[in-house]
């Protein structure tokens, strides 16, 4: 068979699931093409290592085109998928374009749920993307240059106050992670501010952290990121989120950096197919990873509901996309042969979450462990599935680096910063052109101890002792 007939097996996205089912056809008799709106595979298992300045962008992320490169016959698309004609079996780009297809495997993921308060999001990013992780780094480590030239002590202590709201293993990791980078890392660096009395308060709405796993590890968890200064408050729900505090109640918790970490949703590609979705928009697929009624559709990972013989739904980890990749793509070479398909079979290779260094907790082949090995155990896991050789290495170095001098090798505030002092209803490091003259001269002043202008409230700037321009 000529090449351009051979079948067109279309994934629209490059992450866990859709790279894992391209592999997986790299042999078969099949065109593979893979859509992404981002040229790169991202490990978002890593991103919050990003977020506290740990990692760089560039180690836990290569180009998708890259990883392909050796597929013969895969190409790949830098493009966003808006919507999938499926009686007419063709996925429509952004710009109106078509991609036909003959089997088509969607996996385009989840992301961020503020439940039914989209507002919140520009002052509580989630944690999905680069972007996302570069921007919680710039907030991080721009309230600490705040902090160091804030005459106002109220102010400043809200600027040292890190809020991270929900505790499953991303809240855990980054609450415990910006602890021991301020406890640590930043702690000699400062002349007026010390670091080290940072807050970092994790809410979690639920009764304990990581609720997903077995008890006695989540107390450990809690522990250990009580041990690194974290304050864990669970039964804790927030009813507000404010560009310079968090309510849980009525409590009013002063803060200027807070991170999301407490729901998602499906990507909304899921609603495009006509077919059953779950309360949080993923798409209840067949055992054979099938949508109801259309077997040349499948939907895995992030994106899909599916449930196990035993009436579990599988969570939205990368094993699990991993694993439905492989097998989305084995159906589809079985279609291809006249076999009969297969029902997905989850093999649960367990979980795992770190706290700082030396303390993670793990629950695999029916053990459960904390401390050292568990840390170990994570270490050595996520080397092993990080794509690509560089990448394993230039990890294994950073971390070792860290490990060995407490240091973080990407401190980088990128982007414009303009004032560091922000206006309390603008996000950290509001670019010079939307500071105004007055604002600037009132911060000169409180700075130096002069008068203020009197409108330098009215405007928003200036807050607290501040605006009198006591010193601090
Ligand atoms: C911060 C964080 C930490 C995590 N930690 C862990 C962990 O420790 N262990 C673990 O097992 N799991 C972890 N997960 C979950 C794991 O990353 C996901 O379960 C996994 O990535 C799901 O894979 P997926 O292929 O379904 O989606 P993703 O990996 O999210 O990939 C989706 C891809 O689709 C692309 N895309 C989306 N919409 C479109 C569109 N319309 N057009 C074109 N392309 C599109 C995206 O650009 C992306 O490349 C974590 C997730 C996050 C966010």
């Amino acid at each position: 068979m000529a090449e351009t007939d051979l079948p067109r097996v279309v994934i629209i996205g490059g992450g866990f699931g859709g790279l894992y089912a391209a592999r997986a056809l790299r042999r078969a008799p099949v065109r593979v093409t893979i859509i992404d709106r981002r040229n790169h595979h991202l490990f978002q298992p890593l991103l919050y290592q990003v977020a506290t300045a740990v990692l760089s962008p560039a180690d836990i992320a290569a180009p998708i085109r890259q990883i392909v490169r050796n597929h013969p016959r895969t190409e790949v698309l830098l493009a966003e998928v808006t919507d999938v004609d499926t009686p007419a079996r063709a996925v429509v780009l952004a710009d109106g374009r078509r991609v036909a297809y003959d089997f088509l495997i969607v996996a385009t993921g989840a992301t961020h749920h503020y439940f039914g308060n989209p507002e919140w999001e520009s002052v509580a990013p989630g944690l999905k993307t680069i972007e996302d992780a570069t921007e919680i780094r710039r907030r991080y480590l721009l309230a600490f240059e705040a902090a160091e030239q804030e005459p106002d002590p109220e102010v400043k202590e809200a600027l040292l106050t890190f809020v991270v709201i929900g505790a499953g293993p991303t809240g855990v990791e980054m609450a415990g992670s910006m602890a021991e980078t301020a406890r640590h890392a930043l702690a000699r660096d400062f002349r007026r501010v010390d670091p080290r009395s940072t807050r970092v308060i994790l809410l979690e709405g639920g009764p304990r952290v990581l609720a997903a796993y077995d008890t006695k590890l989540s107390a450990r968890a809690e522990a250990a990121l009580r041990s690194l200064g974290v304050e864990v408050r669970t039964g804790s729900i927030v009813t507000r989120v404010e560009a310079d505090a968090v309510y849980v109640g009525e409590e009013r918790i002063p803060t200027r950096h807070v991170v999301w970490g407490a729901g998602v949703t499906a990507s909304p590609l899921g609603t495009k197919l006509g077919v059953p979705t779950d309360r949080i928009g993923r798409v209840v697929v067949e055992p054979d990873l099938s949508v109801p009624g259309d077997p040349h559709v499948f939907v895995i990972g992030d994106l899909a509901a599916f449930t196990t013989p035993a009436g579990d739904l599988l969570p939205g980890v990368a094993p699990v996309a991993m694993q439905q990749g492989r097998e989305a793509a084995r159906n589809i070479r079985r279609t291809l042969s006249g076999e009969r398909r297969k029902a997905f079979r989850y093999n649960d290779k367990g979980n795992m979450a770190t706290i700082g260094r030396y303390r993670a907790v793990a629950e695999f082949a029916g053990m459960k462990i904390s401390g050292l090995l568990a840390w170990l155990a994570w270490l050595f896991i996520h080397i092993l599935y990080l794509s690509g050789f560089r990448n394993r290495l230039v990890v294994f170095v950073q971390w070792a680096w860290s490990f060995f001098t407490w240091q973080r090798g990407a401190r980088l505030i990128t982007g414009h910063v303009g004032s560091v002092l922000a206006p309390p209803g603008e996000p950290l490091g509001t670019p010079e052109s939307s500071v105004t003259p007055e604002a600037r001269e009132a911060a000169e002043a409180a700075r130096t101890g002069q008068a203020v202008p009197a409108d330098a409230e009215t405007k928003g700037w200036m807050s607290g002792d501040a605006h009198q321009g006591r010193q601090p």
